[in-house]
């Protein structure tokens, strides 16, 4: 089968490998669509982070069609599936306590595991999950990041009607918006240095945008809000964006951070100690046991149109062209925000 495999350094390679097969408690999936995330971008323009263990295969946002199962899998070949890419060992402090997504041995199909961006790809039963009709493979893909802006949503304390700050407009922040609206958030102010991703977020729901470059947007959330906002996200993974969301907040305010930072940022406690702020961390999204809770709560929303998967999704592109895929998305005058290989 063919894959795209990672060598280092915007260097990918589509090769004919051999094709996986399931073990006892697996299933193996023709993959139907696999988005680019953030986290490969990452990886494809500033890595490797791990030289020992190329070349492997990226892609952990997919979904498809079960080509065939192992030993005690009870998954009807045939059938399309949406895919959580987190393997949680199932035997640490934290998965005891049911907190998968903490695991000490997380496994990531597409980072530890050979992942999607291949013609066929193998997962663990519990999984592997089932769509609803409605829902295509694609459909499964962009469900992932929004599972991870849906975690966020869960992790922080946004009540209906709660004023929000949104701050990084790539798919997560963009799929936060739209979840922040359909949770009843008021107003929802999108912070975002691209022009085309704040329009996509003012029509995603945002009532208010803001390019960070140009606006003070503490300045500008006090004149949207009483005195500031009850919630901030910080999305971008960056020490301005970081500052910024928290600052915007009220006393009293929660930011909650799920952004993906590459080192060390500066920022000045006594903003959190003097206004009784509070920062909450968010990762990935439950997995093991729980994998198909939060994803399948996406799913019918997405199935209900309560949310627009398509929106995030600029293009779609054969696995022979993964690597223009990816310079697009490197590239910030692109115009790209979600592009799915669809092998
Ligand atoms: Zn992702
Ligand atoms: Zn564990």
């Amino acid at each position: 089968m063919d894959a795209a495999r990672y060598y280092g350094n915007r260097d990918l390679r589509i090769e004919d490998i051999q094709a996986p097969t399931p073990g006892p408690g697996e299933v193996l999936i023709d993959v139907g669509a696999c988005g680019i995330c953030g986290s490969d971008l990452s990886e494809y323009l500033h890595g490797p982070r791990y030289d020992d263990s190329l070349p492997y295969t990226m892609g952990h946002e997919f979904g498809g069609r079960v080509a065939a199962v192992g030993d005690e899998v009870d998954i009807e070949p045939g059938s399309e599936v949406g895919v959580n890419p987190l393997v949680a060992c199932e035997a640490c402090r934290w998965c005891d306590e049911g907190a998968y997504n903490r695991c000490e041995n997380l496994e990531v199909i597409g980072a530890q595991r050979p992942g999607a961006y291949a013609e066929q790809v193998v997962a663990p039963a519990g999984n592997v999950l089932p769509l609803p009709d409605s829902l295509s493979p694609a459909d499964a893909a962009v469900a992932e990041p929004f599972t991870v802006a849906y975690h966020g949503l869960l992790r922080s304390p946004l009540q209906p009607g709660d004023s929000a700050v949104i701050i990084g407009m790539g798919p997560i922040g963009l799929a936060l918006v739209q979840l922040a609206a359909a949770a009843g958030a008021r107003p929802i102010i999108a912070s975002g240095h691209r022009e085309a991703r704040r329009e996509l977020a003012r029509e995603s729901g945002a009532d208010a945008v803001v390019d960070p470059s140009a606006t003070d947007l503490g300045a500008r959330v006090r004149e949207l809000t009483d005195g500031g906002a009850d919630v901030s996200f910080e999305v971008a993974g960056s020490e301005s964006a970081l500052n910024d969301a928290i600052t915007a907040t009220s006393a009293g305010g929660n930011t909650t951070v799920l952004g993906v930072f590459k080192g060390d940022v500066e920022i000045d406690p006594m903003h959190v100690v003097n206004h009784e702020r509070t920062i909450t961390g968010s990762a990935a999204y439950e997995t093991g046991p729980l994998a198909g809770r939060e994803f399948g709560q996406i799913y019918e929303m997405l199935a209900r149109d309560e949310l627009d998967g398509d929106a995030l999704v600029t293009s779609r592109l054969d696995l022979e062209e993964i690597t223009s895929g990816f310079e697009a998305l490197g590239d910030s005058e692109s115009g790209e925000v979600k592009i799915l290989i669809e092998p």
